[in-house]
């Protein structure tokens, strides 16, 4: 059935961190009107699309972006309205083709994502259905996903010593996805007490996670699995297990050599550090465990351990369907994080994938470190079955948006199975 769009602009709103971001606007002519939020990282893989700053220092230190802002309320509007568009992706690839980079850098993949994701929402608005029903599928039945919440954040997230970002916890053994919210809420609250308790500050990360100065990856570990243990929860994949993303391109030298906690250590030495993580951790996933230009490392680290735990690609992935394609074909890792801004419409998300799938990786939908209360990934999640959803601490409003979208979801469609399918 082909539509209408009567609107399209944009503002510039602040994300999560106090940047500046754009909330999109898409109208159509039956006068459904739906908004967007858009997310921004800060831990980027250098081949992700290109998210549009002004660069006016006069504004925000040159972060505004009244440029991107301007590209939806000028050039992509007189693109878009006025005329009979058939489906979301024809309107993705128009914005595709009207840009003309293969970065979205003339636009900015902050403005095209921005009015895809409004698009989107007001297209299954417009039909009378919920936004992860309407999604269009690609043969993963819709289920309600894992929730790894991001407990403890260091990296480019944190200003500790930590340099391994992100430790996660994930109760892939919970019965359904408001238990397992539970189980985060209460494990998070359970390793406050612990952190308090052996004296460390529980200030908070970008992603809402603590940030105290710990600095041994192991140490964070062992102090996660006591707060599960603390929390009446069983450490491990029947129970809570643990997902790390290291987001090892911010520790990897140029001449390739990794720092952790002031060790220099090679890809190899990484690998077998991660061997030996697994055998004395509950560990389920690794995310970006080596740099994103470790190619050989990847193949290492995938052919050693692939077959025991979910391996990530986030930054040497990019959510970009022929980037992961390449990957796939290379044997690099087993599964892919998919965030919406880092290739800039829908329909490419969707398509990356669709690849995933298609080849047997595994999807992690995720948020952004920099965020706004749009919960449009845990409709992603839910609809496209992928069974994963990362998006942060189970605190800070812009995070538990997403996962309390869950909990709607789910309460509306108790019969969707729970778990990573
Ligand atoms: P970012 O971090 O949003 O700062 O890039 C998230 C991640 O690395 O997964
Ligand atoms: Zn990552």
């Amino acid at each position: 059935m082909s539509f209408e769009i009567t609107g399209v602009t944009a503002l510039e709103i602040l994300d999560s961190r106090g940047r500046p971001t754009l909330q999109t606007t898409v109208t159509l002519s039956d006068g459904t009107a739906a908004v967007a939020g858009v997310p921004s990282g800060a831990s980027t893989g250098t081949r992700e699309a290109v998210e549009l700053r002004d660069g006016d220092n006069t504004r925000f230190g040159g972060s505004g972006v009244l440029t991107a802002v301007g590209n939806v309320n000028g050039e992509i509007a007189d693109l878009l309205r006025g005329h009979d568009w058939e489906t979301l992706s024809a309107v993705d690839e128009a914005m595709v083709a009207a840009d003309g980079t293969p970065t979205k850098a003339r636009l900015g993949a902050n403005a095209t994502v921005g009015v895809s994701m409004a698009l989107a929402r007001a297209l299954a608005a417009s039909s009378g259905q919920s936004l992860h029903t309407w999604l269009p599928g690609f043969g993963q039945p819709p289920r309600m996903p894992v929730p790894c919440f991001n407990v403890l954040n260091g990296g480019a997230h944190a200003p500790n010593a930590l340099d391994f970002q992100e430790f996660m916890i994930s109760p892939l053994g919970a019965p359904n996805v408001a238990e397992a919210v539970r189980a985060g809420a209460e494990v998070y609250a359970a390793l406050r007490k612990r952190l308090t308790a052996a004296g460390h500050a529980t200030g908070l990360g970008d992603e809402g996670g603590f940030a105290p100065e710990l600095a041994e990856p192991e140490e964070v570990l062992a102090v996660i699995v006591a707060a599960i243990t603390d929390a009446g929860y069983t450490p491990g994949r029947s129970g809570i297990a643990i997902a790390l993303d290291p987001a090892a391109s911010e520790f990897r030298d140029q001449d390739g050599s990794y720092h952790v906690n002031g060790k220099q250590l090679s890809s190899h030495d990484m690998v077998e550090r991660y061997a030996a993580m697994i055998d004395q951790y509950p560990i389920w996933s690794i995310e970006d465990g080596l740099g994103e230009a470790d190619h050989v490392g990847w193949q290492e680290l995938t052919a050693r351990l692939g077959d025991h735990v979910q391996l990530v690609g986030d930054d040497n992935f990019c959510t970009n369907p022929a980037i992961i394609t390449t990957a796939i074909a290379d044997g690099i890792g087993n599964a892919a994080l998919i965030k919406l801004n880092q290739i800039g419409t829908v329909t490419e998300t969707l398509e990356a994938m669709a690849i995933c799938h298609r080849a047997g990786y595994a999807q992690m939908v995720s948020h952004r470190s920099g965020e706004t209360p749009d919960p449009f990934i845990a409709d992603l999640a839910v609809g496209t079955g992928c069974g994963q959803l990362k998006t942060g601490a189970p605190a800070r409003g812009e995070r538990v948006a997403k996962y309390n979208r869950l909990i709607e979801i789910s309460a509306h469609h108790p019969d969707l199975p729970y778990g990573r399918g």
